[in-house]
């Protein structure tokens, strides 16, 4: 899409305005693409519409041509309508907290109540899995094997007709177990139906689970969306599993369920592996509905100039020896902002995983307390840290909420870093590596 777009500006050059006559063309192309990646009609109207109004009349932004700049305008639209944020999942109330997966048959459910399970316990969790397809034996034992892959345990079904026996029966066996998130596998049917949704109705005002999350093929595209209306009319979903979406959808779906329902998306499912399963994010999903990588790579680098030359004038800085604990400040911001190297990485294929093991959180909170550290310094201890005496140091502590030893920490690791860049600065050996950071 994102060539079809740019193509279609291909006339205008240089910089601009958005204007109703350059718009038609790219517009048309926008249609036609999120039509084609299986999106709603009635939503690809809406959301055209939306772009258009918002895309008339602006600038292009300086770097780009104005076909590179409307890509950008649609992306973040795209990633607004699908929540913005990564969704976390929301467990209210005392444990255990009760999780119902609900949808069509073949939809996914009993292979995505294990995955969920397998995320949880990697996440801490002490998850219990309770097969409540009682209409298909095949099915009870399908979770039963499933839970033993993960290791997860798992209610025994087999004797217990009823569906609202079950509940009532692997809550007790739950609390018992000191289990604190109980995972409800629901029957699903071929086709919306009365008895079933009375069930689920029932199951969810004994249960008062703290997510109903609706599995939805994302491969059976529009039918996902009627199906996932007809949900949440009965049930009020609190959010979507979107499955199968290592198939050929280009994840249109999705867009379509999350105005449908106005529930977020709050995981995908990409494999019948077992450990094929994320959380929902609406960056990259919006990058895969457009279908592009470069054009979103080169507008991030645009943004990213400005930055750079920030940081180029913290280099020279710092190969003169003046960095001070302000010019510190401002490198942490830099490296703050380079948070979306993580998302980057999970659109490469192969590197999702890679990204989780990077422990950035405890990076992050680290910087941020430096950061606070510094930003409770007046301009002149910025400047010089030389002054920084006991009593001042005291102060600081007060107003950032740490301790007078994190501070000296801090500084100790300001001084030395100071101290490596005195050292590459000097012609020689240690020079050349400067070279490596150009
Ligand atoms: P249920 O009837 O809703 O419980 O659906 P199942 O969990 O039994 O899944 C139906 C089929 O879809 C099975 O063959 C699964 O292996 C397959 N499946 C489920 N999720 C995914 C997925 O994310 N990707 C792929 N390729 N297959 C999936
Ligand atoms: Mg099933």
């Amino acid at each position: 899409l994102s060539d079809k777009i740019q193509r279609a500006f291909k006339n205008l050059t240089g910089k601009g305005k958005i204007s109703e006559e350059n718009i038609q063309e790219a517009l048309k192309e926008i249609r036609l693409a999120l039509l084609e990646a299986d999106v709603n009609f009635k939503v690809v109207k809406k959301f055209v519409n939306e772009v258009k109004a918002e895309a008339l009349g602006q600038e292009v932004q300086e770097g780009l041509d104005p076909g590179q700049h409307m890509v950008k305008v649609v992306h973040e639209k795209l990633i607004d309508i699908l929540g913005g944020r990564t969704p976390e999942v929301k467990l209210k109330g005392t444990a255990p907290h009760v999780i119902m997966m609900v949808g069509l048959q073949g939809s996914g459910k009993t292979t995505s109540s294990g995955k969920l399970a397998r995320m949880l316990t990697e996440e801490g969790y002490s998850p219990y899995l309770v097969p409540c397809d009682v209409y298909r034996p095949a099915a009870i034992q399908q979770l039963m094997t499933v839970a033993e892959q993960v290791n997860v345990p798992v209610f025994d079904s087999t004797e217990n007709p009823k569906p609202m026996e079950i509940a009532k029966r692997s809550m007790k066996e739950a609390r018992n177990a000191g289990r604190d998130v109980v995972i409800i596998d629901t029957a699903g049917r071929l086709h919306i139906d009365e008895a079933l949704m009375d069930e689920l109705k029932d199951l969810k005002a004994f249960l008062e689970p703290s997510e109903i999350l609706f599995v939805a093929d994302a491969m059976t595209g529009q039918d996902a969306v009627q199906s996932a209306r007809a949900f949440h009319e009965a049930l009020d979903i609190t959010g979507v599993v979107l499955t199968k979406m290592d198939g050929d959808a280009r994840g249109g779906a999705a867009l379509s369920i999350k105005k449908v329902t106005e529930r977020p998306i709050k995981f995908i499912g990409t494999g019948e592996k077992l450990d094929a399963f994320e959380r929902f994010h609406p960056d990259r999903m919006a990058s895969r509905i457009l279908g592009m990588g470069d054009v979103l790579s080169l507008i991030e680098q645009v943004q990213k100039k400005v930055d750079q030359d920030e940081a180029q004038k913290l280099q020279e800085k710092m190969l003169k020896n003046q960095f001070t604990l302000e010019d510190f400040g401002k490198s942490l911001t830099q490296i703050g902002k380079m948070g979306d190297l993580g998302s980057l990485m999970g659109l490469i294929p192969g590197m999702g995983r890679m990204k989780d093991q990077i422990d950035s959180q405890a990076e992050s909170k680290q910087m941020r307390r430096m950061q606070a550290i510094i930003n409770s310094m007046t301009a002149d201890e910025r400047r010089n840290h030389a002054i920084l005496n006991q009593s001042r140091k005291i102060r600081i502590a007060k107003g950032s909420g740490v301790t007078v030893n994190e501070i000296n920490t801090m500084l100790n690791q300001f001084m030395q870093m100071r101290k490596m860049m005195g050292m590459m600065s000097k012609p020689g050996k240690l020079g050349k590596l400067t070279q490596m950071f150009n």
